[in-house]
């Protein structure tokens, strides 16, 4: 239930007023200062309050109840958009385009430092690299692990850029303590107890789509992180099973624009697993752009080739300063029109 207080109302009737909410209904109270209104979300079970009652409140502009399941997640919780802070230059959802850029798996040190000098040059604000893999085989690469989580610290004191990677399990989550954002894989987006544990924390979390979830199930994970009190959720659009096997997965597109009337979290795109293959990163890219996506997530190898994982959909650092100027070329060229 949302209920949008009169722009006179005084602080002390807001406390009463949110104070008798709470025990009345025994609910949570979300409060969203704007700058015309203060906003009151309802979050528990709303279904005994009298909405004629509310309404008839002296404070009271409006009253409706909410249909969707989803509710901190919600934009009509939080009618502005949520800006995530990774570090004192880095936010995601504030406007600016932000690329994640690196190795699928970090492989080697020599590796990850050269691929995180090369991507910033071109203009990444974040280095992805996967420590912890999610294999579809057993016997496929699994990662370098705790191991990796280091090589990347030090490919971030070289660069200066923050850090992302997947966890897999949350026994592993002291091991993350020191990663700039925590990204849960499209095999995990339904590890509830994964989500419950990352809402304890106030990690950014990248949270990918499922492989085969709805928009509604993806922002009902979303909402199990920040029902623990984690607020700092970036959602990432990475394509999704269809019956078309030409790609790896189909992007959902309209993903984008519709996670940004249903939700006030950032979201990015991952044109690599999106689409498998290299050469379909940059027009994917440039569309996730022109959709308005918060940032993309893009991986980048100094030898695709021989790539321990994901080689085939790995740019190399020459492509990546390609792709990377289009984007930017394109962001500029939507900011700027009249
Ligand atoms: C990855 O980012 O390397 C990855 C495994 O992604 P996803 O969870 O989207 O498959
Ligand atoms: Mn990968």
């Amino acid at each position: 239930m949302i209920i949008v207080l009169k722009p006179s109302t005084t602080n002390e009737q807001l406390m009463n007023f949110t104070s008798m909410l709470k025990d009345k209904y025994n609910v949570k109270v979300n409060k969203w200062d704007g700058v015309q209104s203060t906003v009151l979300g309802l979050i528990g079970d709303t279904t005994s309050i009298d909405i004629e009652y509310i309404d008839a409140q002296d404070i009271v502009e409006s009253v409706k109840r909410v249909q969707e399941p989803y509710k901190k997640a919600n934009r009509k919780f939080h009618p502005d958009n949520s800006v995530i802070k990774i570090t004192d230059t880095v936010s995601i959802g504030d406007g600016s385009l932000n690329i994640m850029a690196g190795p699928c798996s970090v492989e080697s040190e020599e590796q990850i430092v050269a691929v995180a000098k090369a991507v910033k040059k071109s203009g990444a604000t974040i280095l992805r690299g996967g420590a912890f893999k999610p294999r579809t085989s057993p016997y496929a690469f699994q990662g370098l692990k705790a191991e990796g989580l280091e090589l990347l610290k030090i490919a971030r004191q070289e660069t200066g850029l923050p850090i992302v990677t997947e966890i897999m399990s949350a026994s592993h989550i002291e091991l993350f303590e020191d990663v700039d954002i925590i990204q849960v894989g499209a095999r995990n987006m339904q590890n509830f107890e994964l989500l419950k544990e990352l809402g304890k924390t106030n990690k950014p979390i990248l949270l990918k789509r499922g492989l085969c979830a709805t928009i509604e199930e993806w922002l009902m994970s979303a909402e199990y992180i920040m029902a623990g009190g984690n607020d700092n959720v970036i959602l990432c659009e990475r394509g999704i099973r269809t019956y078309e096997n030409f790609t790896r997965n189909t992007l959902d597109i309209a993903a984008v624009p519709i996670v940004k009337r249903l939700s006030h979290l950032p979201i990015v795109v991952d044109p690599s697993h999106a689409s498998g293959k290299s050469w379909l990163v940059e027009p994917l890219a440039m569309s996730a752009v022109a959709c308005g996506a918060d940032g993309l997530i893009i991986e980048v190898h100094n030898d695709p080739a021989h790539a321990l994982s994901d080689g085939a959909q790995s740019l190399t650092p020459e492509q990546f300063d390609g792709v990377s100027k289009k984007i930017f070329a394109l962001k500029n060229a939507m900011d700027n029109q009249v």
